[in-house]
C-alpha cells in the first residue's frame, strides 16, 4: 500500500510539474513590454488550459505503472473533471480580452480575422464541443464507437489549433528557447498518442489470445475461454480487468472492457471474461467462433483483493458485478486461502444466477458463505428477496464492520445505495472498494 501511495504522490507532481512549469519558464529570460494585468491573466488562463488539454492524452493512455495507484476508474474520472477546468480555463482566456479590450471581438469574425485567431476559434469550438459530447453521450444516444472516434478527433483538433493559436501569436515566445521548451512539450504529446494509436496495438498483435471455448452461463451470459497463442500470457490479481478486441485488429479504437472471471492462480496464461448480453458487442459474444484470434490489453484496475489484507473478504455483487467477485473466489480457492468469505449476490430471480451451481461447489474448497438476494423470488423462497441493504449486512456479517474489507461491483444504484449503507454502518472509506461498469 505504501508503494501504491508513494508512487501515487510522485505522479501527482509530475502531473503539476507538466501544466505548471511552462507557464513559469514564460517568466524566465527576455520579457516583452509589459500590459494591463487583466490581459496578463488571460493569457496565463490560456496557457495553463493549454497544458492541461494536452496532458489530457496521457491521462487516457492506460500507462499501467502511473494509473496503478488508483485504478482507471478514478483516473477516467479525474480526466474528465479535469476537462471541464481546462475548459473553463481556455473560454476565460478569450472572455477576459473581450471585456478589457471590446476591439477584439472583431476577431470573432473567422473571414477577416488572421489565421492566429481562426486557430483559436477552432481550438476552442473544438473543445466546447468535446466536452458537450462527452456529457451528453448517453443522453442523447450517442452509439459509443462513433463518440470515441469524434472524441479523438476533436482532441487532436482542439490542441493542434491551440498550438497554432500560441505559436502564431508568440508573445512570450520570442527567446528561441522557449519555443523549444513548447515543441518539446507537442512532440511529447504527438508521442503519447503514438504510443496509444500505434506502439500499443503493436505490441497487442505480437501478443494474440486464440478463444478455446464459448460456454453459455445463466443469465444471458456468456464465457469467453483465451489462451496465448505463442507467449506465455499476462499474470492479474483476482479482480482487475482487461481490454478485450475481438473483431477487429487491436488497431481499431473499439476494444471493450471487461473483468477476468477465472482463478489468477493458473500457470498457463488462460485467462476467461464473462459477459452478458447488454448491446451490440455484448450481443455477438456467443457467436465468437472457437480458435478465432483475439487481442487483450490488460491487466488493468486497483480493483483487488491482493492489494488490501483482510481477516474476512466482503464481497458485495449486483447481476454481471459478479464476474470480478467469482474470479476471486476460484483465485483464493486455489491458493487454498483459510480466511472467510461472504458473497452478497443480487440476481434478479433464482434461474438467472449467473455461476450458481459453481458457487454452491466452491463452498466445498474455502470458507464461503453465498447469500442471494432476489428481487423476483420464487413463490416457495423463504431466503432474501429486494435489495441488498444495510440489514442485510447486519443479518450476515459479524461486527465490527469497519474490520472488514469490502468489494462491491453492480450496476451504479445498486452501489451507491451500498456504500450509503456502509457509510451508515461507520466503515470508513479506505475500507471498500468499488469497480464501476459504467466509468468509461
Ligand atoms: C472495468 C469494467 C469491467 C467490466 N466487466 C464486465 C464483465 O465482466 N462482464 C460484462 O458483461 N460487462 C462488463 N463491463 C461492461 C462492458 O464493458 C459493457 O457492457 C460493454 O462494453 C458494452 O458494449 P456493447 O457494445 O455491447 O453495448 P452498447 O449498448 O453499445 O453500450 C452500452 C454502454 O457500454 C459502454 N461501452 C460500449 N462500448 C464500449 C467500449 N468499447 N469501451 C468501453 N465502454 C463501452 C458505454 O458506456 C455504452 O453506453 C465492464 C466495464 C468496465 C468499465
Amino acid at each position: 500500500m505504501m508503494r501504491y501511495a508513494m508512487r501515487g504522490t510522485v505522479w501527482v507532481i509530475v502531473y503539476l510539474l507538466f501544466i505548471l512549469a511552462p507557464l513559469f519558464a514564460l517568466l524566465l529570460g527576455t520579457w516583452p513590454a509589459p500590459r494591463d494585468f487583466w490581459t496578463e491573466v488571460s493569457v496565463a488562463l490560456g496557457y495553463a488550459g493549454l497544458a492541461m488539454m494536452g496532458l489530457q492524452f496521457g491521462l487516457t493512455a492506460r500507462f499501467r505503472y502511473v494509473t496503478d495507484p488508483w485504478g482507471e476508474d478514478v483516473i477516467y474520472h479525474f480526466h474528465r473533471q479535469i476537462s471541464l477546468i481546462a475548459v473553463g480555463l481556455v473560454i476565460a482566456h478569450p472572455l477576459i480580452l473581450f471585456v478589457v479590450r471590446p476591439e477584439l471581438l472583431a476577431l470573432l469574425n473567422s473571414i477577416t480575422a488572421p489565421w492566429r485567431a481562426r486557430f483559436a476559434a477552432l481550438s476552442t469550438y473544438s473543445l466546447i464541443a468535446l466536452v458537450v459530447t462527452a456529457l451528453w453521450r448517453a443522453k442523447w444516444n450517442i452509439r459509443y464507437e462513433t463518440w470515441h472516434l469524434s472524441h479523438i478527433v476533436l482532441a487532436v483538433l482542439a490542441v493542434a489549433a491551440g498550438l497554432l493559436h500560441m505559436v502564431g501569436w508568440s508573445f512570450y515566445l520570442t527567446d528561441p528557447w522557449k519555443q523549444v521548451l513548447w515543441i518539446g512539450l507537442t512532440i511529447f504529446w504527438i508521442g503519447l498518442l503514438v504510443y496509444v494509436r500505434i506502439v500499443k496495438p503493436l505490441f497487442m498483435l505480437r501478443r494474440p489470445y486464440r478463444v478455446s471455448d464459448v460456454r453459455e452461463e445463466r443469465g444471458d451470459t456468456w464465457t469467453l475461454v483465451m489462451r496465448p497463442d505463442g507467449h506465455p500470457g499476462f499474470r492479474f490479481s483476482p479482480g482487475q480487468f482487461g481490454w478485450l478486441t475481438v473483431w477487429g485488429s487491436p488497431f481499431t479504437i473499439t476494444g471493450h472492457p471487461f473483468s477476468f472471471s477465472s482463478s489468477a492462480a493458473v500457470a498457463d496464461g488462460r485467462v476467461e471474461m464473462t459477459i452478458r448480453n447488454l448491446g451490440d458487442f455484448t450481443s455477438a459474444i456467443h457467436k465468437v467462433p472457437v480458435g478465432r484470434r483475439v487481442y487483450l490489453d490488460g491487466p488493468y484496475g486497483a480493483f483487488t483483493i491482493d492489494r488490501n489484507p483482510a481477516d474476512m473478504h466482503v464481497l458485495i455483487a449486483g447481476g454481471v458485478g459478479i464476474t470480478p467477485m467469482v474470479s476471486i473466489i476460484r483465485t483464493l480457492a486455489d491458493r487454498g486461502d483459510p480466511r472467510p468469505v461472504i458473497l452478497l449476490y443480487g440476481s434478479k430471480d433464482w434461474e438467472s444466477i449467473t455461476f450458481r451451481e459453481e458457487l454452491e461447489a466452491l463452498k466445498a474448497r474455502l470458507d464461503l458463505t453465498v447469500v442471494h438476494v432476489l428481487v423476483h423470488p420464487p413463490a416457495d423462497w423463504t431466503g432474501e428477496q429486494g435489495f441488498i441493504n444495510a440489514e442485510v449486512f447486519k443479518r450476515y456479517l459479524p461486527p465490527p464492520y469497519a474490520a472488514h474489507e469490502y468489494f462491491i461491483c453492480g450496476p451504479d444504484v445498486m452501489m451507491d445505495a451500498i456504500e450509503t449503507a456502509l457509510s451508515e454502518l461507520d466503515v470508513p472509506l479506505s475500507k471498500y472498494h468499488s469497480e464501476r461498469y459504467s466509468f468509461v
